[in-house]
């Protein structure tokens, strides 16, 4: 069956945020355990894949969640959104509005890279956010691939459903909303739109600057800088 046009405008490759695997200060050690898709905020999300939701929940970094499973062994994970439409026993079809995505400032998930769905695969329910979790853009690659074929001529069809076209997104740049200020007295602060920190050592005013200038790069920073960069981040959220 041909992709739904809502699906094929959703996920389109042009859309892509940061990838499955990343390193970076907000993604810990395991780097980035899903795939990003650019979205407005409160966009309708649709399902990439049908099947059964067996988890609808909320975590205090994910925000609510929604994971289906789509096949033996074959789960999608769904995070950083808001408003669900679905509970956990539905059955929902390739395209179906599951949710809407979080705005910026619905919860910490979203503060730093704008909104965004963040969308996961893996083999077990349980560990498509947390434990071991696949690409899921070959997934996603195929699913755009798969696309309607003119029906025969002598086939009597409907026209042609015209692709649901995605709300101008209002995409922002992938840099996180934070820079450094260096005020009178000498001391410097990370500002975010949350809030602020004072930096404490000039070498970690140094450790930012790298992470400014390197955005989104991180394979340059070792773990211990890593864990520097994000316990900043998070005291100014
Ligand atoms: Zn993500």
């Amino acid at each position: 069956m041909a992709t739904p046009g809502n699906v094929l405008a959703f996920y389109a490759e042009k859309r892509w945020g940061n990838r499955h695997g990343i390193k970076g200060p907000l993604y810990g050690a395991a780097g980035h355990r899903g795939h990003d898709i650019k979205t407005a905020a409160r966009e309708a999300v649709p399902a990439l894949r049908g099947g059964k939701v067996v988890y609808t929940g909320r975590s205090s970094v994910l925000g609510p969640v929604v994971v289906i499973e789509v096949g033996p062994g074959n789960y999608d994970g769904y995070a950083h959104l808001y408003g669900l439409k679905v509970e956990t026993g539905d059955h929902v079809a390739q395209g179906e509005i599951i949710a809407l995505t979080a705005g910026v400032g619905d919860y910490h998930g979203t503060a730093w890279l704008g909104p965004h769905l963040h969308i996961t695969n893996g083999a077990l329910s349980g560990s498509v956010f947390a434990g071991a979790t696949r690409d899921p853009a070959p997934g996603i690659r195929d699913i755009l691939a798969d696309v309607a074929v003119l029906a025969p001529a002598s086939t009597p069809s409907k026209p042609a459903p015209v692709p649901a076209k995605a709300p101008a997104p209002t995409i922002r740049k992938e840099v996180p909303e934070m820079f450094l200020m260096r005020i009178t007295s000498g001391e410097v602060y990370l500002i975010t739109s949350r809030g602020k920190v004072q930096l404490t050592h000039p070498s970690h005013i140094v450790l930012f600057q790298r992470m400014f200038k390197t955005y989104p790069d991180f394979d340059t920073f070792n773990a211990a800088e890593r864990d520097i960069l994000t316990s900043y981040i998070l005291r100014a959220s």
